[in-house]
């Protein structure tokens, strides 16, 4: 038979069920990957320059299993239509993503398949399926903390080894044609600032599998107690590599499972610490399938109203720059210009300061992270945002404003974050808001919006 496979946030050999299937039910089997041009979405900056060499990465190991990757920005289902036609293709093998603008893709191409031909979600991009988890009366999880308890119940060996599975490498295929090549997709960004991100990102699965060894056996089993210092480099920077796929959750999650087994009392408090940030992605996901359109408005939807936000352009770009004179906003703000990732207690911080102290949208902010961040993703950059800005059922309330000088104290005793990111030359010495007046104010707005209900 022959076959596709269309990979899309899956970008690995090891524990891609996906690829195992296509393996296994393909006389010829080509790969393919497509920058959808039916949409008005887009991949964000920082994260096309990861997506790139990734992709780089995938080609040369399908290659060694005989398979052939080729690259295309085109009308998905167009594509497949032409391509379907052309090449006699009777199944298409993809890994089920639930992120609202891939299953309209989805919708399309299945539409317009022709009759003969099929397209076989075989893995899916998380643990559990959105729809697995749900309340005791049938419906979705707002709130973290009650998503987890049944999460934890729900996700035994059973399902975690239904996701896994061993692709020997040796040659299943003759590689078929060649005719693309990654350029043609275009991801590198015109402006070189990504150059410096060699310097701090390796992507591929065999680097994230390596950083993940590294990450267990040096930082896991202190992750509890180092993970909120911005300057320890205590959390698995792994990120990207998960949002595309170089590492399979599942079993990452299975082998944390089996670390707690094995581990030291004194250890296990970390490890359950780390399994229980993994479940946030899941959360993350789940919300977002439960309410599609939260990646561009606030799910409490009275908290859009422009009686919230007040706050220019001007301040904005002073955010944006590094130049609102707080030293930790501006640090973490170069930190993300320089690295294209931001610690999460950074981006935190700097998101409370922005939203409530300088009265800006989340969507502004979120929007700037989109492009700025390696590991960009639509459902964790928006639930990050909403919980941070108090907009959502499963946020931190409107209230609750991080003080960046207390979070200064507590995060970066010594200063050495500020440090690293912010030459002395480069501090500003008058803040651009005063931290309790504009943190006053931004109640005041929320009691406000609250009256008007
Ligand atoms: C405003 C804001 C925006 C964010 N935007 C993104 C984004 O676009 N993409 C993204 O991947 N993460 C985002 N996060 C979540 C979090 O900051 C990052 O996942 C984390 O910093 C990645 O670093 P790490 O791999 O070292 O994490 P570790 O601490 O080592 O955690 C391991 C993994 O668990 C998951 N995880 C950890 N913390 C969170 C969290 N708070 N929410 C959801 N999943 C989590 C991630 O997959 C992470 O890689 C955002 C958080 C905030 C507050």
């Amino acid at each position: 038979m022959n076959n596709l496979i269309w990979f899309r946030n899956d970008l690995r050999i090891q524990n891609n069920i996906t690829l195992k299937k296509a393996i296994d039910c393909s006389s010829n089997l080509e790969a393919v990957y497509i920058i959808p041009k039916d949409t008005d979405w887009y991949i964000g900056e920082a994260a096309q320059w990861y997506l790139h060499k990734s992709l780089i990465s995938l080609e040369k190991d399908l290659l060694e299993i005989g398979i052939t990757l080729n690259f295309y920005r085109e009308d998905t289902a167009e594509f497949f239509k032409k391509k379907i036609d052309q090449d006699k293709i009777q199944r298409i093998f993809c890994t089920e993503s639930n992120n609202p603008i891939q299953l309209k893709i989805d919708q399309e191409v299945n539409k317009r398949l022709p009759k003969n031909c099929q397209l076989s979600y075989i893995g899916r991009d998380t643990i559990i399926s959105p729809e697995q988890i749900k309340t005791n009366d049938g419906g979705y999880y707002k709130v973290y903390t009650p998503f987890w308890n049944k999460f934890e119940q729900f996700v035994g060996q059973e399902i975690l080894e239904s996701q896994q599975c061993n692709i020997p490498l040796k040659k299943y295929f003759n590689s078929g044609e060649k005719n693309t090549n990654v350029l043609d997709l275009k991801l590198l960004p015109e402006k070189d600032w990504y150059k410096k991100f060699d310097k701090y990102w390796q992507p591929g699965e065999r680097n994230s599998l390596d950083n993940v060894d590294k990450f267990i056996q040096t930082n896991l089993f202190k992750y509890k107690d180092h993970r909120d210092f911005m300057s320890d480099d205590a959390t698995a920077k792994i990120s990207a590599a998960i949002n595309f796929g170089e590492i399979s959750t599942a079993a990452l999650y299975q082998r944390l499972t089996q670390e707690l087994y094995s581990a030291h009392e004194s250890c296990e408090l970390s490890i359950h610490t780390f399994i229980k940030q993994m479940a946030w992605r899941e959360f993350a996901k789940y919300t977002l399938f439960h309410n599609s359109d939260t990646y561009f408005k606030s799910a409490y939807s009275y908290c859009d109203s422009d009686v919230l936000w007040n706050g220019d352009d001007i301040l904005f770009e002073l955010w944006k720059t590094s130049k609102t004179g707080i030293p930790i906003i501006d640090s973490a703000m170069q930190q993300l210009r320089e690295e294209g990732w931001m610690h999460n207690r950074s981006r935190m911080i700097v998101a409370s300061f922005l939203t409530k102290n300088l009265g800006i949208h989340w969507l502004k902010g979120a929007t700037w992270f989109w492009d700025s961040l390696v590991d960009a993703d639509l459902a964790l950059n928006s639930m990050g945002w909403q919980w941070v800005a108090g907009t959502a059922p499963y946020s931190a309330q409107f209230s609750r404003i991080f003080n960046p000088t207390i979070q200064t104290q507590k995060y970066d005793k010594k200063g050495d974050y500020i440090n690293k990111y912010l030459p002395k030359q480069n501090i500003l010495t008058t803040p651009i808001v005063s931290i309790s007046d504009s943190a006053y104010a931004a109640k005041q707005r929320y009691k406000k919006i609250i009256s008007m209900k």
